[in-house]
């Protein structure tokens, strides 16, 4: 799959699963309004009764707007948020503004917090609109007071206290409720993300291995214990002929070697033996200060073996690959480009006598 194939198939994905919360959403909206439906047959006058209906009738044309295109989801949201605002500046208008209906105002600012806008493509012009919306909404907040303190609306309900007290509990409460889920909602996102970045910013996509500033980073902890105990070991690992394999079995049976070889990397690797891929064909092991170079040169023959004996099943063949590995131990006052170059040496001489070795 090339690169242009798997961002079509991540935004097809994401397209797929924004439909799916915009289903949910809807489902939910259209559940709230009928249920509105009962106390507003009680009170009266009717006129919220009648804005009603037609907000339902919304809510159930929206699964249609949502099915047809990714563009119509930034349409069906723009539609949600005017519904929204139209009902809640009509239910301020027409309870007045003692029964707490602009809480929701604030609950709505919060939503913004949330990413519900998919397509990735028109992120920006969405951003750039959240502003606009704020101003519309803080002018809905404040011409509401206004009106409802100077102006006397003829088709106004005089709801009883009762019926006050009752209204501003539950629309602070289900405001409350609701920027409270929308930030835990956006905390949940950005959590999402930013593991996401930190584990790609770590680790190499093929094989899963640690990259080379995942390792690079070992090396500075390793270097950085001091004294006596910083005695770590190193080595790099070069995959023989690796070349002959791309050419002979393709490309994607070569990054399927690759992963296999990571595998038995992998197999090996332990609190004192950090494993990595370091580029191209070429891995580094770590053996950390805990470990003797003794043992750390008996766990990389260990390795070596493994590969040598290891039957990669590929393009409907078999075939068998070996490693040539370079290895080199701390020296006092040699930082770690000094141990590095020792290492590299050591897999040149590996390379050059043979192969399918370790040069310590
Ligand atoms: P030697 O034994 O001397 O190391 O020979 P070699 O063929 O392994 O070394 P050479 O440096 O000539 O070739 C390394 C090859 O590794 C060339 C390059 O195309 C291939 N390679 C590097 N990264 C990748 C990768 O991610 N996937 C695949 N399939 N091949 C890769
Ligand atoms: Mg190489
Ligand atoms: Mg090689």
């Amino acid at each position: 799959m090339n690169n242009t194939q798997i961002n079509e198939t991540s935004e097809l994905s994401l397209f797929s699963e924004t439909k799916r919360q915009y289903k949910e959403t809807n489902k939910m909206l259209l559940m709230f309004h009928i249920m509105f439906i009962i106390p507003e047959l009680i009170l009266s006058p009717k006129h919220m009764f009648v804005i009603n209906i037609v907000s339902i009738l919304f809510y159930l044309y929206g699964f249609k707007i949502i099915e047809k295109s990714k563009y119509n989801l930034i349409l069906y949201a723009h539609l949600t948020l005017a519904e929204i605002l139209i009902y809640t500046f009509c239910c301020i208008i027409i309870f007045g503004w003692q029964c707490g209906f602009q809480y929701w105002l604030f609950a709505l600012v919060s939503s913004f917090l949330k990413d519900y806008v998919a397509p990735e493509k028109t992120k920006g012009k969405i951003n750039s609109s959240i502003h606009i919306l704020v101003f519309v909404i803080a002018g809905i907040f404040i011409g509401t007071y206004l009106i409802h303190k100077y102006v006397d609306i003829p088709f106004a309900d005089h709801p009883s206290d009762t019926l006050v007290t009752i209204m501003v509990v539950v629309n602070a409460f289900l405001s409350f409720l609701a920027v409270g889920a929308f930030t835990r909602i956006y905390t949940e996102q950005m959590e999402y993300k930013y593991l996401t970045l930190y584990h790609m910013a770590d680790y190499d996509q093929l094989t899963g291995l640690g990259n080379r500033y995942y390792m690079n980073d070992l090396l500075m902890q390793e270097e950085n214990i001091g004294g006596e105990d910083n005695r770590y070991s190193l080595a790099m690992v070069d995959i023989d002929h690796f070349k002959k394999v791309n050419d002979t079995y393709g490309h994607d049976n070569g990054d399927a070697v690759l992963c296999e070889i990571s595998q038995i990397l992998s197999r090996n690797a332990s609190d004192e033996l950090k494993v990595g891929r370091w580029g191209g064909e070429e891995f580094l092991i770590i053996g950390t200060h805990n470990m003797s170079y003794k043992e750390f040169q008996k766990r990389l023959e260990k390795i070596r073996v493994e590969v040598e004996e290891h039957i990669f099943a590929i393009a409907d063949t078999t075939i068998r690959c070996t490693i040539s590995i370079g290895a080199a131990h701390y020296i006092e006052g040699c930082g770690i480009k000094c141990i590095m170059k020792d290492a590299d040496a050591n897999l040149y001489i590996a390379k050059n006598s043979g192969r399918n070795k370790i040069i310590a």
